[in-house]
């Protein structure tokens, strides 16, 4: 197969703890998105990784607090609805 590369598990190791390493001191390694509003490294089971607009990517924290601004901008109308 082209284009996989195989990787020693010493050295999967090493790059492993390397990137937890930054993950601790919240920096994202390689290949890893920040979150385009507060920076923090995205993971997604911890912050959530979200799509924001072209190449961007937030936190779930991030994202609805932007959520909540639009929501407090363009309330939900509710004329319309009869009782
Ligand atoms: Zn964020």
């Amino acid at each position: 197969m082209l284009g996989v590369q195989t990787m020693k598990a010493s050295d999967f190791l090493k790059v492993v703890t390397d990137n937890l390493a930054l993950l601790s001191e919240k920096v994202a390694p390689p290949g890893v998105d920040s979150c385009s509003s507060c920076g923090i490294p995205l993971q997604e089971t911890v912050t959530g990784n979200r799509p924001y607009g072209p190449d961007q990517h937030v936190c779930s924290d991030c994202y609805f607090d932007e959520l909540g601004r639009e929501i407090e901008q363009h309330p939900i109308s509710s004329r319309g609805i009869t009782h």
